[in-house]
């Protein structure tokens, strides 16, 4: 039977051609060895996931290769290349300085450095995370690195060059990988998802890639999970509904109605994406970030700063071209203002259904917002004789008849005409943005007014509940809301791998470790209805969960108080004798 192998595993590069999306990076090296210039010392640095590690082991084969290709690549096929795949060469030594960061992980290096290779021709030593290592380690290997034996090529590994002390970075050959493009990305997930019998359609692809942020290992681990739960063939549509994605469509929804004045229609989409369970803040980061695109898009020169599929950037070329520049630059700044003020608004939808009447009415005639941020009101008349057009025939939302948009009144006019507002009168102008949604009747005002009380009741006016619960009932109410949703893998592996910790004393605060962006991102989005039902279960409002992304085991921000005091008082003298002076010590 064939064992499952984890596509991150399975499909790590075997070659410098099979390197994604570092083309200038691995020529250079492959030149290097062809040229036969090696250096002691390399230094790859780079986010995680975009191939340092990868790129070692291949460069590491490569070296020691007996019958290089012609493209100076291994041939994977010699008793080197062989003992290399399968894990037995005694060539390539690995340390992980994350976990063995001590001066006698380094010693114990060094040993291993001088002896030579009994077959091949170097030994390479691969550190990872080289800026892991204690300072009394990194001076134990100062030597070694700067008069290493002629047979020895160090690759250090890095995610933090800027921790890398200058005497390593002076004796090293540094590599600054990019990281990888969504295209690239794509492409290389289109390779696998081929090699594995499994159908893909390229914009679920590319979804994927997005998620990854960059690291080909978590596009990769994210691939075998939505693979995993859609059988074997990728759609758009699961992969959406499976990663939870807040997709650009919307976004492209949301332009056109704001392009077309159309309020209503704007209104419908936001609900659309609540109703999905999408958190506002989210919401209003990715508008904001999609209308950056759109400037950017704009302009031939600067479109290659948009990271995304080529389907949907010409999508985006094609809406960025109805835009004016200016438009674009008051709905950033208005988005912008939405995001700061998201916070301290105690009515959430609220703030956000404003922010969306405010971009419908950049291009009505007379707008009633000059986008400046500050919501100074312009006359209301001409805004509300825009007949409401519906966006697109996507929204599902039974759309209120006509009559929904109110017929002006005669003369609002004087009454929404305030006199040019100065800062101070920054309330007042609030109060009067506040009354503007009535003019347009929305199926449920109540909705609009009090927004939040169906997804969380802390902030319902019922006394907060406060019943007595201990770890175990979490735990349990916990399990409760997987078990409560088998067919959502994602979600219930990702609650399975992190169960909530108590964060040391603060009360009912729990901290939920996850191991990557997508996971965050997807229990971000899940809050809302898991807040929910822990409370119900627990009896208990107050119980909240802190959702940290796990950065390695013992990187900085996963480290208590006391440890980050420690690693300083170690690492700085003068933190040690500042510590003596004072008569402190660690409890
Ligand atoms: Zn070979």
């Amino acid at each position: 039977m064939e064992k499952y192998i984890v596509s991150a595993r399975k499909y790590r590069p075997s070659t410098f051609a099979s390197v994604v999306g570092q083309t200038a990076l691995t020529s250079t090296l492959k030149n290097a060895i062809a040229t036969d210039r090696l250096a002691h010392a390399y230094l790859f640095c780079g986010s995680r996931g975009v191939g340092k590690t990868s790129c070692a082991r291949v460069f590491a084969k490569t070296i020691n290769c007996e019958h290089r290709t012609p493209d100076g690549d291994p041939c994977n096929e010699c008793d080197s290349c062989r003992a290399f795949n399968n894990g037995s060469s005694l060539n390539i030594v690995e340390l992980d300085a994350a976990s063995n960061n001590g001066v006698d992980d380094i010693r114990s290096l060094v040993e291993q450095v001088q002896v030579p290779p009994t077959n091949g021709l170097y030994r390479v030593f691969i550190i990872d995370e080289v800026h892991m290592l204690s300072a009394a380690a990194f001076n134990a290997f100062l030597k070694t690195l700067e008069e290493p034996p002629s047979y020895v090529v160090f690759i250090l590994a890095t995610t933090e060059k800027h921790k890398i002390i200058p005497t390593i970075l002076s004796r090293c050959q540094i590599y600054d990988f990019n990281r990888i493009t969504i295209q690239d990305m794509v492409n290389h997930l289109e390779y696998v998802a081929s090699q594995e019998g499994i159908t893909a359609e390229r914009a679920a692809l590319g979804v994927i890639a997005s998620k990854a942020d960059g690291a080909m290992r978590d596009a990769l681990s994210i691939f075998d999970q939505v693979a995993a739960s859609s059988r074997g063939n990728i759609t758009y549509r699961s992969t959406i509904e499976n990663l939870n994605v807040l997709d650009s469509a919307y976004f492209s929804r949301l332009v056109d109605c704001f392009l077309a004045s159309d309020v209503p229609g704007a209104l419908l989409v936001y609900k659309e994406i609540r109703d999905h369970g999408f958190d506002s803040h989210a919401f209003i980061n990715g508008l904001a970030a999609y209308i950056r695109d759109l400037m950017v898009t704009r302009e031939e020169s600067t479109r290659s700063l948009v990271d995304t599929d080529e389907a949907t950037l010409k999508l985006m070329t094609d809406q960025a071209a109805k835009c004016t520049p200016t438009f674009l630059y008051q709905a950033m700044s208005l988005c912008n203002d939405a995001d700061l003020n998201y916070r301290q608004a105690t009515a959430k939808t609220f703030l956000v259904e404003l922010l969306l009447i405010k971009l419908c009415q950049l291009l009505s005639p007379s707008p009633i917002f000059s986008g400046d941020g500050e919501g100074q009101l312009k006359p209301l008349q001409a805004a509300v004789q825009q007949p409401a057009m519906p966006a697109t025939p996507q929204v599902q939302q039974p759309r209120p008849a006509a009559p929904q948009v109110q017929q002006p009144a005669p003369a609002p006019r004087a009454s929404f005409t305030p006199a040019p507002a100065p800062a101070t009168a920054r309330p007042e102008a609030r109060r009067r943005a506040a009354t503007v949604p009535h003019t347009i009747s929305i199926r449920n005002p109540e909705a609009t007014l009090h927004p939040e009380t169906a997804s969380s009741p802390a902030t319902s006016s019922a006394p907060r509940r406060d019943s007595a619960y201990n770890e175990k009932q979490l735990s349990a109410a916990w399990e409760a809301y997987m078990a409560a949703n088998p067919t959502r893998h994602i979600l219930v592996n990702t609650m399975r791998a992190s169960h909530p910790v108590a964060a040391e004393g603060r009360a009912h605060i729990f901290t939920v470790t996850v191991e990557n962006p997508a996971q965050q991102e997807m229990l971000e989005a899940e809050m809302p209805a898991l807040l929910e039902h822990i409370h119900n279960a627990l009896d208990n409002d107050f119980v909240t969960f802190e959702i940290a992304l796990n950065q390695g085991v013992s990187s900085p921000s996963t480290w208590s108080e006391r440890e980050i005091v420690a690693y300083m008082s170690e690492s700085y003298p003068n933190m040690k004798k500042f510590m003596s002076e004072l008569k402190l010590s660690l409890t």
